[in-house]
């Protein structure tokens, strides 16, 4: 199961949260202050080699290279500009999306990713924009900032880096937060308006391996470079509703498998071939390792015609390889049936017990 993508930043926030507290009356105060130009922010999050990054809501918020930053920054008009870049604060009252009663969708002027929704948006009187949560909260990012002689939490837009406002605790329910924005830091989408690609959630697909126990195939999958959701469950049986103990009673007729969830424009089906083929052995029948029993088989289970040709010629290449030296590989290749995700504790198995995973790590170089 995917890991929150913005779990160190919203840790880092969470620290943070304990000095807003203290800081809270000040800081309603700061709310009427004037413009911050802190001259840069904190957090250059930014970087030329970072892997790909997904949030819940399967946005790619892979922090955005310097260079492509700045270009996009370029296009901004000058108030915009001051307040994303500079960290700035535009005079309370002015914003042009104040008063915004439209449904709809607020993203990240400078890069377009979702940020807030009209469902959130509460009159906070303080004279800024203002939400009681995020639209996802791995878009926003949780920057302790200690300008102006106080301890405030700023958020930046977290693909991008762009300054948005700041959160504080004294939001309504159900989360208490107040986030305040810049209107300049936002563009609106009217509900039903198209969006731009930048600000859609990349258009994914589904793949199914079954490969023995799925503990450490969902855990090595899971950090494949693209790889979006990675989750346990049982599929190819003939129970609705499987259990674990009915799945190891071997009586099911299910496999242990994996879903991965990916981004096909950065990682291949191949690719996620190839490393199923080094996380498992192909060529032990229904068994992996001490595991035995027909729920450890191996099996390809397909969700498209491309993707059963595709696997069906890797097979035959791997055949052809003399990698196995003549042992057949034993991997069944079916239309994927109905998945059944695995009871949650079954879920992330390897990062919440520690336990070491004993399986190769296919994505080593
Ligand atoms: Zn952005």
């Amino acid at each position: 199961m995917r890991r929150p993508a913005g779990i160190a930043l919203l840790a880092a926030g969470a620290l943070a949260a304990a000095f807003v507290a203290a800081a809270a009356r000040v800081a309603l105060l700061q709310d009427s202050a004037p413009a911050k130009e802190a001259g840069g922010s904190p957090m250059n999050a930014t970087s030329d080699t970072a892997l790909p990054r997904y949030s819940r809501s399967a946005h790619d918020i892979t922090p955005l290279p310097r260079e492509r930053v700045a270009e996009l920054a370029s296009r901004l008009d000058e108030e915009s500009y001051r307040i994303t870049q500079k960290a700035g604060t535009e005079p309370a009252g002015c914003g042009t999306l104040l008063d915004n009663k439209r449904e709809g969708t607020y993203v990240c002027i400078v890069c377009g990713l979702p940020l807030f929704s009209s469902g959130h948006k509460f009159n906070s009187g303080t004279g800024w924009p203002s939400f009681h949560s995020p639209y996802d909260v791995d878009h926003i990012a949780e920057i302790e900032d200690r300008s102006h002689g106080m301890v405030r939490t700023e958020i930046q837009c977290a693909r991008c880096t762009a300054h948005l406002g700041h959160v504080f605790k004294d939001g309504p329910k159900p989360t208490g937060l107040r986030y305040c924005l810049n209107s300049a830091a936002l563009k609106f989408y009217e509900k039903g308006e198209p969006w731009p690609p930048e600000s859609r959630p990349v258009e994914t697909e589904t793949a199914y391996f079954a490969g023995g126990c799925f503990w450490g195939v969902e855990h090595y999958f899971q950090q494949g470079p693209g790889v979006i959701d990675a989750v346990s469950g049982y599929m190819q049986g003939h129970v609705d509703h499987p259990t674990y103990k009915q799945v190891c009673g071997d009586d099911s007729g299910h496999a242990e498998a994996v879903k991965v969830v990916f981004d096909p424009k950065r990682i291949s089906y191949r690719r996620l071939l190839e490393a199923f083929f080094v996380m498992h052995d192909p060529t032990q029948l229904n068994r992996q390792g001490p595991d035995v029993g027909t729920q450890y088989r191996s099996g390809i289970y397909f969700t498209s015609e491309n993707q059963a040709k595709e696997a069906r010629a890797f097979i035959q290449e791997q055949h052809e390889s003399g990698r196995y030296k003549g042992r057949r590989i034993v991997t069944e290749v079916e239309k994927a049936e109905t998945f059944w995700p695995a009871e949650e504790y079954h879920q992330d198995y390897v990062v919440k017990t520690g336990r070491p995973c004993h399986i190769a790590d296919p994505w080593k170089k």
